[in-house]
Order: structure tokens, then C-alpha cells, then sequence
């Protein structure tokens, strides 16, 4: 058995070779940059007003302004202002020559054809050129992935194409005779296999491509035959269940039949002990324990870094501190802890929580709460990290 940070370390020492291609603009979403981007053009290109309003120059104490032009977004000003002058511009439009300030329109009347002040305006109330962004700026690096806010960022740069990190191709096996798929009636022997689902989930939200996923039973022959049909064509196959001490628990001896080195095979983990790590030139398995909540950790503790490193990208998950209501305990402390927590205002909430088979127990969960090897107790009031889920 190996400490979760040695495992950790193995998945991070793995070569992985992230491939590149290229996307448009409005595909970006949750996508690895595979480029840095640096700036063309400086944002804004050119000294834009914030207001709508006149455009004058600050230094312009008259009393009455000209208005020499109306200057709507989208439109190259005619004229320079001097002083005594001003233009009418709207919000995003240039502001003229010679005009450094933009005096807001509720602090004005216009009549005739000459505007006044009624107020006094103490801003300048313009963008300067290159004030956001200038030309040259690496505005993004290499490997950040792409949230929501990122997107618009991109098109205000005015790139079309961009490089990103392939997809992986990822398939999913889940091993058990006991399993029968949704939709299907159950005999009293059997369960409904929620893994494939679950998994299959977590591998879509991680960003990665889900090719399929398929159930087994707990027979060498069909698990060899689907792991060889999927290595086919997958860069990464999980296969759920399977992997412990059980007399039909075949998984791992059929890896190494069929050419996998595994690197570890039991990790100081709890849920999650038997997950199993294995390579085969550039393809790589895990074996994850089949009680739901073990996949589900397995995955999140494992599985997502993977797969965001073979997208070129560390991921670090944004930890939540809060202060825990309840005290903690346990009795055996040789292996971490994950447990269901729910995070709410700064607070971390134990949740009633069965053990590795409660999958129910993680809807009311945002988070997971590590109670670290050798430690039995954790005290209410403690501040504590939790994963997000
Ligand atoms: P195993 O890891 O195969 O020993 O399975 C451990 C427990 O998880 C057993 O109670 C299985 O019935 C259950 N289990 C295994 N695979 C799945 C699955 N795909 N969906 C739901 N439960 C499962
Ligand atoms: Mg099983």
C-alpha cells in the first residue's frame, strides 16, 4: 500500500503527450489553451468615452460649450474640440482630438446648440488606449483552462482560431454480475449499475471525450475481451469494481496479462484503497473500487489531474475554508479520509454518511473533507479545507 502523495506523485511523473488542434472562437468553452496569447491590439484601441455625454477638454474653464458634432459608437469624429467647444458622444464612442474628458449628461443642459455645466464633473470618464490590455500583453498562458470569462476575453482580442489540448478519448467498464442497467427490472441478487453514470459524468465535466461505456460480468474472458475491444481505441479506460480481495475480483491480474505495468495497486486511502494505476505505452487504466462512493472519490482525488494533465493543464482544486461545526472522529487512522461534507457560509457540516456504499449521501454534499492519516479527531471549531464535488 502506498501513501495518497506517493500515488500522486507516480500519476504526475506519468509521460503523458498532450496533442493539439485547432478550435473557433465559440468552442472555447472548458477547453485547455495550448498557446499563450498575447495580445495584437490594445484594448481599447482607442481613448473611448465611459459616459454618454460632451467630450471637452478638462482644462476648459468656460462657461457655455459649442456643440461641434454628435459622435454615436462606431462612428471616426470630424472635428477637433477647442476651447470653448465640445461633442456629444455617446458611451463607446471616440472621443475626439484635442477632448480629454467626458462631462456626463445628467450634470448638463443642451439648448441651441450650446451646453452647460450644472454640476461639476470629477472624473475624466475616459478608457484610455491600452488602458484594459496593450498590444504585447500575454494575456493568457499556456494550459489555463477556459471558464466562462476566459471566452469573451479571447473574441475581445479579436482571435477567431485558437490552439487547444486534444480531448483524450476515455471509455468505461464497470465489472459486477450483480449489476443491471437503469430502465431494466431488478432481481432481488441484483443492483443497478450507477457507476457507468456517475463515471461517465465525471468524465465529461472533466472535459474529456466519453467514447462509451459498457457492462461486464465478473468473468476473465469478457472483462479481457472488453478491456482489448476498448484499448482499441481509448487513450484512458476506467474500469470500475472488481479490484479488491473478492474470489471474482480479476481485474488486476488481467492488466498485467495483458501487457499493463501497474504502478500501484493499493493506496493509503479510505474509500478507495484497491485503485489500481496501470500504463501500456501511451495508454493508461485505472481500476477503481466498485462501492459507488469509492469511484466517485477514486475519480475526483485521481482521475480528474489525469486527465486534465493529459490536456496539458495542473489542476489544483479551489479548496473551501470553513470552521467545522461538529467534532470528527474515527478509530482506525491508517489510511486518509474522505468524507461528504457540506459547505455552507463558512461552515463545514458533517452529513449523515453510511460509508463507501452511501452514494445518496453525496446530494447533499458540495465538498470533501480530508481527515489526514494518523489523526482520529478533528474538533468543532477547527478551520478545515474541503474539496470541492
Ligand atoms: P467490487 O469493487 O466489485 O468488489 O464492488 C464493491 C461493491 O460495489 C459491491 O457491493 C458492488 O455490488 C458495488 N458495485 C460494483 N460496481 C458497481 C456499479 N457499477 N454500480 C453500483 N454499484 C456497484
Ligand atoms: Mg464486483
Amino acid at each position: 500500500m502506498i501513501l495518497f502523495e506517493e500515488a500522486q506523485k507516480i500519476l504526475n511523473k506519468t509521460p503523458v503527450q498532450p496533442e493539439t488542434e485547432g478550435v473557433k472562437s465559440d468552442e472555447t468553452l472548458d477547453r485547455i489553451l495550448a498557446q499563450d496569447i498575447v495580445s495584437k491590439i490594445n484594448v481599447p484601441h482607442f481613448n473611448k468615452s465611459a459616459m454618454d455625454g460632451y467630450a471637452v477638454i478638462s482644462k476648459d474653464r468656460s462657461k457655455e460649450f459649442k456643440v461641434i458634432e454628435t459622435i454615436p459608437a462606431g462612428k471616426v469624429p470630424q472635428k477637433k474640440v477647442h476651447l470653448g467647444e465640445c461633442a456629444k458622444i455617446m458611451t463607446g464612442g471616440i472621443v475626439p482630438e484635442a477632448a480629454d474628458q467626458v462631462i456626463k449628461k445628467e450634470l448638463t443642459v443642451e439648448e441651441d446648440g450650446t451646453m452647460r455645466m450644472n454640476g461639476k464633473e470629477k472624473n475624466k470618464n475616459v478608457c484610455l488606449v491600452g488602458e484594459d490590455v496593450k498590444k504585447g500583453d500575454r494575456v493568457l498562458k499556456k494550459g489555463t483552462l477556459l471558464r466562462t470569462q476566459e471566452v469573451g476575453v479571447l473574441a475581445s482580442l479579436g482571435l477567431d482560431q485558437l490552439k487547444v489540448y486534444k480531448k483524450p478519448q476515455a471509455g468505461i467498464i464497470s465489472t459486477g454480475s450483480e449489476l443491471v442497467s437503469p430502465g431494466k427490472s431488478i432481481a432481488p441478487s441484483q443492483i443497478y449499475d450507477s457507476n457507468s453514470y456517475s463515471l461517465s459524468a465525471q468524465v465529461l465535466k472533466s472535459g474529456a471525450n466519453l467514447l462509451g461505456h459498457k457492462m461486464v460480468l465478473d468473468d476473465p474472458d469478457k472483462i479481457k475481451k472488453a478491456v482489448t475491444d476498448f484499448m482499441g481505441f481509448c487513450d484512458v479506460l476506467l474500469i470500475s469494481g472488481g479490484v479488491s480481495m473478492g474470489d471474482f475480483d480479476y481485474v488486476p491480474s488481467i492488466l498485467k496479462k495483458l501487457g499493463f505495468t501497474l504502478h500501484f495497486e493499493k493506496v493509503a486511502i479510505k474509500p478507495g484503497k484497491p485503485t489500481v494505476f496501470g500504463t501500456k505505452d501511451h495508454q493508461f487504466v485505472f481500476g477503481i473500487p466498485g462501492n459507488p462512493v469509492s469511484t466517485f472519490v477514486v475519480f475526483e482525488l485521481f482521475i480528474r489531474p489525469f486527465l486534465y494533465r493529459m490536456m496539458g493543464h495542473t489542476y489544483e482544486p479551489f479548496l473551501m475554508t470553513g470552521v467545522l461545526k461538529e467534532k470528527i472522529q474515527r478509530r482506525k487512522t491508517k489510511r486518509a479520509s474522505y468524507i461528504p461534507v457540506e459547505y455552507k457560509q463558512g461552515f463545514i457540516k458533517k452529513l449523515p454518511y453510511h460509508g463507501s456504499a452511501h452514494i445518496h449521501a453525496l446530494t447533499r454534499a458540495n465538498g470533501l473533507l480530508c481527515i489526514p492519516r494518523g489523526v482520529k479527531e478533528i474538533k468543532a471549531g477547527r478551520k478545515v479545507h474541503v474539496r470541492p464535488i
